[in-house]
């Protein structure tokens, strides 16, 4: 059987096809250029055509941004910038256009579950995740099961709050921890340190950091201090087997995932000693993996009833 993918980034949308046993067929990107619920929309009806087309597509799964209604297909909330996307209802038009099951769920629990599925999750049943990218999102697996919450908002890390009266959240709430631990908060920390709008990238931040830059090195530091401490009280509240770390900011994870560490033993209490701290190793496609096997669940769920 073979299922179409789809994973929605903030400045891409991925799409795939994907067999059972987890094998990428064929990738479509679009350009995430539209930031509106209609412009998504028509994306992933133009990757669902153009995959039905090559592949006998039996389903669909889809990683949205923000809060989605999973019974639904329903999106409940997301931060301010999408227009018209909040209640868009994805499964159902999707349904009633291309008449095949289709099976929404947040972006980066779609990535956890892709890890659970093929990555370094494999194995594992009691997972946390803490994606992060350009935000920070989160999941929770446990015994096998993704955490869901009352509005899907099971697992939101990003939102835990990290430094009371911090810095403005897009959430509304002050000093979460998505302002310290995403790719976007490093390089506007350090702008802020400087009182320069020098940097407007990760990218940048971390070329910065290969110039051994004195405030870079220390807003990593701090970085990697708030991710221990972040990460100890999600150990400590969630009890997983392994705490998964993922989302783009792990591709330069070789700079800080030592420190990381380390201060997460400092940090951390002996029941915290017991769990182990594992990078994804999926990267982009664990989000398109997740999709695929949410897809083939539905599918199943509908087809044994
Ligand atoms: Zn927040």
């Amino acid at each position: 059987m073979i299922a179409a993918a789809i994973d929605t980034g903030g400045t891409k949308i991925n799409g795939a096809a994907v067999d059972e046993e987890g094998n990428i067929l064929k990738k479509i990107r679009i350009e995430n250029t539209g930031r509106t619920g209609a412009f998504i929309m028509d994306a992933y009806r133009k990757i669902l055509r153009e995959l039905t087309e090559a592949f006998p597509i039996k389903a669909v799964g889809i990683g949205a941004g923000g809060r989605i209604d999973e019974r639904a297909g329903k999106v409940l909330y997301a931060v301010g910038i999408y227009k018209d996307y909040i209640g868009l209802p994805i499964k159902q038009l999707l349904e009633e256009e291309f008449r095949i099951p289709a099976a929404v769920t947040n972006d980066c629990r779609a990535g956890l579950i892709g890890e659970k599925w093929k990555g370094s999750a494999a194995g594992y049943e009691n997972v946390t995740g803490i994606i992060l990218g350009t935000g920070v999102g989160g999941g929770v697996i446990d015994h096998g099961r993704v955490l869901d919450g009352t509005f899907g908002g099971f697992g939101e890390i990003g939102h835990m709050i990290l430094h009371p009266g911090g810095r403005l959240c897009t959430c509304g709430q002050k000093g979460c921890a998505e302002q310290y631990l995403s790719g976007t908060a490093l390089w506007q920390i350090y702008n802020e340190k400087t009182g320069s709008e020098s940097l407007s990238s990760g990218y940048e931040f971390f070329g910065r950091i290969q110039d051994k830059d004195g405030i870079a090195l220390e807003v990593l530091k701090e970085f990697q201090l708030d991710l221990a401490s972040c990460v100890v009280s999600c150990a400590n509240l969630l009890d997983p087997e392994v705490i998964l770390i993922g989302g783009g900011l792990t591709d330069t994870a070789d700079y800080w995932w030592d420190g990381f560490t380390a201060y997460y033993r400092e940090l951390g209490n002996r029941h915290t000693q017991n769990q182990k701290l594992i990078r994804a190793a999926r990267g982009n496609d664990a989000a398109l993996l997740g999709a695929a096997r949410i897809a083939f669940d539905l599918y199943k769920t509908r087809h044994h009833q």
